[in-house]
């Protein structure tokens, strides 16, 4: 029998292992590259990761970092989705039960975590991975039903849209990427948590944002990626956007509802 620990254990290292495949799907994907061919090397030096050096996480924490080879920098940013993903495929279960939504839950995940690589390294979320998801979470909502029924295409349709007259409003402040992907979160998620994301989004976004110019690390004018915002919103909306907007109401409409 697997005891509790044993088969968080196992989910942990399935998310890192995963976690390590949404890397390369994030940053082969945008170039229009293979996935699965050639294997991974080292992007300076081309030396072939070797079995130990696949290893997620721990590799890096062993290589201090660093190339065996070259000793050129691995970015921090590899062995953070990898734990990322781990962890919250990990108390995924924890928040949502142990239920079919957990499918739900462990795509977002991993959608979550292959636009955050993309959209750092070149700024695109690329169409091929928005598409791909938008078949999967119909696919999946369809044997994992929402109460109502329509729900993932209001959210679809309201993930679409108020993006669209964000970017006709503002001219360029959000990329057709951001929203073709908050159109496939709304799917997920339906139209009330998707509007949250999107609030929470811009809210984090816009708090980063002046953090950032005034300790002069973002310049003024100077387009930032805001895939991961988005993301961070959702996730955020996903797990506990039920109770955010409880919270809400309670506190500033109690009478009403
Ligand atoms: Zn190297």
């Amino acid at each position: 029998m697997l005891t509790p620990f044993i088969l968080h254990t196992y989910i942990f290292i399935l998310g890192a292992v995963l976690g390590s495949f949404y890397n390369v799907v994030g940053l082969r994907v945008p170039l229009k590259k293979s996935i699965t061919y050639p294997g991974s090397a080292c992007s300076v030096c081309n030396n072939k990761l070797s079995v130990l050096e696949l290893i997620p996480i721990l590799s890096y924490l062993y290589q201090d970092g660093k190339c065996r080879n070259c000793k050129t920098s691995i970015s921090p940013l590899y062995p953070t989705i990898e734990f990322l993903t781990a962890i919250l495929f990990t108390i995924s279960p924890l928040l949502v039960g142990w239920s079919k939504e957990l499918v739900i839950s462990w795509t977002l995940i991993s959608l979550c975590m292959i636009v955050i690589v993309s959209d750092l390294k070149y700024m695109i979320i690329p169409d091929k991975v928005n598409v791909f998801f938008l078949f999967l979470f119909l696919g999946e909502r369809l044997i994992i039903p929402t109460d109502p029924w329509w729900d993932p295409f209001a959210g679809l349709v309201i993930g679409t849209f108020v993006p669209l007259v964000v970017i006709l409003v503002s001219r360029g402040g959000m990329g057709g990427g951001d929203m073709k992907l908050l159109a496939v979160f709304g799917l997920a998620l339906g139209w009330k948590l998707v509007l949250l994301s999107f609030f929470l989004a811009t809210l984090i976004g816009t708090v980063i944002g002046i953090i950032g110019m005034m300790m002069g690390l973002i310049k003024t004018g100077k387009p930032f990626p805001f895939g991961p915002f988005l993301v961070l919103g959702t996730l955020i909306s996903y797990f506990f956007g039920q109770n955010l907007i409880q919270l809400y109401v309670t506190n500033f409409f109690p009478y009403i509802f």
